[in-house]
Formats: C-alpha cells, sequence, structure tokens
C-alpha cells in the first residue's frame, strides 16, 4: 500500500526528496504501533535502496525500529551500527542519537542492563543537547525498564514519570500510552519483589486495576492497537493478583480477541494457558481442561515451556477430578517435555552467548569507529580535539606542548587530473608517512579533507618545528610515482606552542595559531615549514 504510494509520488528511477524520505519513516513507525509491520518492513527495505546516502542512517534507525518490535536483537544491533556509521560520516547528529539508543536498546534485549544505560546515557546527552525533546522521552523510558529490571525502582518511577509527563506534552500517541505502561510495570514489578504474598500484596495491587483498564481503553480508541493489547493482557494479570477471578476471564476474553486479530498465535497460547491457571483457581476444573487444550492447539510447533505448563496444568485438572489414569499419562507428557525442555534450553543459552558476545563486538567496534578516520586509521578531529584537551590541561611551561597543521598543496589537482581513488591512495599513504615520522608519546591525527595534525607533548618550538621540516622533507622526496607516474606531492605544515600563549593553555588557541602559520606557509609559496 505504502510502497505504491511512495512509487507514484516519486519514479523509482530518482531519489525521493528529504521531505518524502521523512514522510514514508513516519508512515513505517506508526505501522509498528498498530501492529501492521510486516508491510512496513518491506517498505522500508525497499525505501534504503533509494535514498540518498545522506539519508539512509534515518531509515535504517526505523528498520531497526521495526527489528526492536519483532524482537530480533542481533539485526536490530546490525541495523544500528550501520545508522550510526551512516549518521557519522553525514553529520547527521540526530541521526547518531538515535542509533546510540537503539544500541542500547539491543543491548537491553539480550539483558545486558549495566551496558545498554550506558548507552541510554550517551544517548540523553546528545539527545539534550541537540533539543530533542522526542527522541528524550524515548531514552527515559528505556532508562526506566532497564532501571526497574535490576531493582533501581525509585529511580525506574522517576525516569519513567519524565517520560510519561514528556510524551504528554509531545501530544500523546503510541509513545505515550508505551510510557505508561512501562510506568505501571515498574510499579508492579516493585510490588512484586519488595511485598511477601498476601492480602498486604493484594492491597499493593488493587490501585492499579483502574489504571491498567484506563490504559488499554485509551490506547485501543487511539488506534495503537498493540499497546493495548498488551495493556489490557497486564489488567487481566493485575485481577488476578487481586482474586477477582471472573473478571480477570472476561478481561481474558478480550485479550484473545486482540490477538487473534493480530494473528499472534504464541501470545494466544499463552492467554489459553492464563485461562487454564484461573479457572483452576476457581475450581472450574472442566473449564479448565478445554483452555490448556485450546492453548495446545495454538502451541503445535511452539514453545515446549507453554506446552508443559498446558500438560501440567491438564495433570492437575483430572487429578482433581478423580481421573487418576489421565492425569499419569499427562504428567508423564509433562516429564517428556521437561527433558527436551533441558536441550532445548542448552542450545538456546548457547545461542544467546553467541549473541551476546556479537552485539558486545558491535559496540566495540562503533566506540573505535567514533574515533577512528576510516580511510587512514589515524583518530580523527574529535579524538585529537579531546586528547589536546586532557593533553594541556598538564602542559606547563616547562613541559610545552607543541602543534603542527599539515595541508596538501594542491590537492584539488590531484583529484581533478588523477581521480578520486589515487587522492584517497595518497591521503592512505601520507598517513603513513606522518605516522612514521611520529615518536610513541606523539598524537597524530586526520583533522578533515586532506589536514593532519600531529601534536607533541614535551616539546618545544624549535624541535616541533624541527620535526615539522623532516617531515617536509620525507614527503617531498617520497617516490609518489610508485602512485601514479606523473604524481608529487608537497605539504604546508604551520607550528604554533604552548610557550607562545598565556596558561590555561586553550586547544583552540593554539589550533589557531598553528592555522594561522600554515596560511602564512601557504602564502610564501608552499612546500615549507612556519613557525613564527
Ligand atoms: P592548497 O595548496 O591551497 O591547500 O590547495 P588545495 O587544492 O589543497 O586546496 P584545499 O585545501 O582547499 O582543497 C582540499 C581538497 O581536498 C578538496 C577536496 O576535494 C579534497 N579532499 C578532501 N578530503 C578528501 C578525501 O578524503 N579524498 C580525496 N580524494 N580528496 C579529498
Ligand atoms: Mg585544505
Ligand atoms: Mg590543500
Amino acid at each position: 500500500m505504502f510502497a505504491m504510494s511512495l512509487s507514484t509520488a516519486t519514479p523509482s528511477f530518482t531519489v525521493p526528496s528529504r521531505a518524502s524520505v521523512r514522510e514514508a519513516v513516519a508512515r513505517i513507525r506508526q505501522a509498528v504501533d498498530t501492529g501492521d509491520s510486516r508491510d512496513a518492513q518491506r517498505d522500508a527495505e525497499q525505501l534504503l535502496t533509494m535514498v540518498a546516502a545522506g539519508d539512509r542512517a534515518v531509515v535504517l534507525n526505523a528498520l531497526a525500529h521495526l527489528h526492536a518490535a519483532s524482537g530480533d536483537a542481533l539485526t536490530f544491533a546490525r541495523l544500528a551500527a550501520e545508522a550510526r556509521d551512516a549518521a557519522q560520516m553525514h553529520e547527521d547528529a540526530e541521526s547518531q542519537a538515535e542509533a546510540i539508543l537503539h544500541t542500547g536498546q539491543a543491548l537491553q534485549m539480550i539483558e545486558d542492563h549495566a551496558a545498554a544505560i550506558k548507552y541510554f546515557e550517551d544517548a540523553e546527552q546528545r539527545a539534550t543537547r541537540l533539543k530533542m525533546r522526542h527522541l528524550e522521552s524515548r531514552i527515559w523510558r528505556r532508562l526506566g525498564i532497564s532501571s526497574s529490571i535490576i531493582g533501581r525502582h525509585a529511580q525506574a518511577v522517576n525516569y519513567l514519570e519524565r517520560s510519561v509527563q514528556a510524551c504528554k506534552e509531545l501530544g500523546g500517541g503510541a509513545d505515550w500510552f508505551a510510557a505508561r505502561n512501562s510506568l505501571y510495570n515498574a510499579h508492579n514489578r516493585r510490588i512484586e519483589m519488595t511485598i511477601a504474598e498476601g492480602p498486604e500484596r493484594v492491597e499493593a495491587y488493587r490501585p492499579y486495576l483502574p489504571r491498567w483498564q484506563e490504559l488499554a481503553d485509551e490506547a485501543h480508541a487511539a488506534g495503537a492497537l498493540r499497546i493495548s493489547a498488551v495493556a489490557r493482557g497486564n489488567y487481566a494479570i493485575a485481577r488476578r493478583h487481586v482474586e477477582d477471578f471472573d473478571g480477570a476471564l472476561e478481561t481474558l476474553g478480550e485479550v484473545l480477541q486482540q490477538y487473534q486479530a493480530f494473528q499472534m498465535r504464541a501470545n494466544i497460547a499463552i492467554t489459553f494457558n492464563e485461562m487454564g491457571t484461573v479457572y483452576c483457581q476457581m475450581k472450574r476444573y472442566a473449564d479448565a481442561l478445554t483452555a490448556y487444550q485450546n492453548a495446545l492447539w495454538h502451541l503445535e510447533d511452539g514453545s515446549k515451556r507453554e506446552q508443559c505448563e498446558s500438560y501440567a496444568g491438564i495433570s492437575l485438572a483430572h487429578e482433581m477430578q478423580g481421573d487418576a489414569t489421565a492425569a499419569l499419562a499427562a504428567l508423564k507428557k509433562v516429564r517428556s517435555l521437561e527433558a527436551e525442555l533441558t536441550d532445548q534450553e542448552a542450545r538456546a543459552a548457547a545461542e544467546r552467548r553467541e549473541l551476546t558476545l556479537s552485539v558486545k563486538q558491535f559496540s566495540e567496534q562503533w566506540e573505535k569507529l567514533a574515533k577512528e578516520d576510516s580511510l587512514t586509521g589515524l583518530p580523527n578531529r574529535r579524538a585529537m580535539e579531546q586528547w589536546l584537551h586532557s593533553a594541556l590541561s598538564r602542559a606547563t611551561p616547562a613541559q610545552p606542548t607543541t602543534l603542527m597543521i599539515i595541508d596538501v598543496d594542491f590537492f584539488k589537482q590531484v583529484n581533478d587530473r588523477y581521480g578520486h581513488a589515487i587522492g584517497d591512495r595518497t591521503l592512505h599513504l601520507l598517513a603513513d608517512l606522518i605516522r612514521q615520522n611520529s615518536r610513541y608519546a606523539d598524537f597524530p591525527a586526520r583533522y578533515g579533507g586532506e589536514e593532519f595534525v600531529v601534536a607533541l607533548p614535551q616539546t618545544d618550538l624549535a624541535t616541533g618545528a624541527d620535526v615539522a621540516q623532516r617531515l617536509n622533507h620525507s614527503v617531498s622526496a617520497y617516490y609518489w610515482a610508485s602512485i601514479h607516474p606523473e604524481l608529487a606531492i608537497t605539504i604546508s605544515i604551520g607550528v604554533a606552542s604552548t610557550t607562545e600563549m598565556p596558561q590555561p593553555y586553550l586547544g583552540e588557541s593554539l589550533v589557531e595559531l598553528a592555522d594561522h602559520r600554515l596560511y602564512a606557509a601557504k602564502n610564501a609559496g608552499r612546500d615549507r615549514v612556519v613557525s613564527r
């Protein structure tokens, strides 16, 4: 449906405009909320093949969002990695912040909440700086969920209340319902973990009955059907908690209808098992048997654990009805399933371990990507700035830091005459020469296009100028014809030192002075070093 409207709006041989990409992405996200995500995934994948490079990150994030809904952690992590990479390359800070949120979410899915929280906090800082209120509200919800699961209940409630408030101010919608669902869940988890079973716990659950009900109704009315079904399921469980068994049955019947409409087989089976439990508690064993049989019918090829639940319930119900033979037969089924389950569990544990390692590996790669330039492998500008900031806080007049800025002479002509591939190889080789000319303690970085910076700790201006001179010679003497027969490369260098400025030393001032001298070197005819 959506694919058609996209292709009529923008013929497939043209790249869709930024506005139409955003519009399509908004529709994909909405499909997740209304539970209609299979078509949305196909649409997103198609869109990804059409968009301009600068819009890739936005689409990748939307696609990741789809996989989060289906619970596929590894694909989710991969997409988030790609989105983060694309966003960084095109300086799309907003998509980058969202991709970092997604990284945390992948870690949350594999239950590494401590690592997840670190990513959420990074994403939170960025979202706040960029004034992305909508993203902030999503991040707070994630922080709330992880905090709740690891037992930091007060903090969880605090985050979730902020998320609910922010979503409300932003006009409600599916995110608002999801935030409220998470908030009530956090409250209920606190009850379960801190109050012993008994009348006090029952009373603690009671105030949540109207909240769950209201949430399910409002979400349903707003068309957020997925979250409505989830909230209604939670309402049914709350009714069982307060021993309102008739009410629990009624709600489970409604939930069942919604799951049937979405064809969510696994959820249907779980709901039937839940019904069986309620019937047993009501001593309605014949009804319990029917419910468990229904669950089993939906569990064909499904979860062994749920099948176990069903057979255990069947055994109990038969026993209570005085049919010992049938009870024993069901119990045998439970035993054989338990045996299979152990196997299955071992396999699942192995798979989970593999998944954990892959997600971790992705996260580490991104850490590196964030600080490393992909063409030359040198630290990038951001890493350089961080390094300077900490090095200059330690520099003194007696232990100065000197900095050189290097710019390739007439590099545009290299690209124009020999092509970008040769241009790239030149930069790569130049980076190697810079590395070879650096001491262990020096910090070389790719500062921008064809500009490099080398910071030299515990080095004065005169020594720095000598090092620059040596580098200038090794570049002009290098056998560039190995790349292209006509290629010859020279560089200009500006050098400046903390000894020339008052304390406290600022990275920007040092770079500015060196840059000023680089210009002087260019004006004086290039292929030279200027240090005063
Ligand atoms: P000048 O001597 O005044 O520095 O002349 P220039 O031609 O080097 O001028 P300028 O520094 O303005 O040009 C830099 C060029 O470097 C522009 C851009 O096309 C090219 N460039 C920047 N990054 C890359 C890259 O990653 N690969 C390639 N191949 N070219 C790049
Ligand atoms: Mg330049
Ligand atoms: Mg240049």
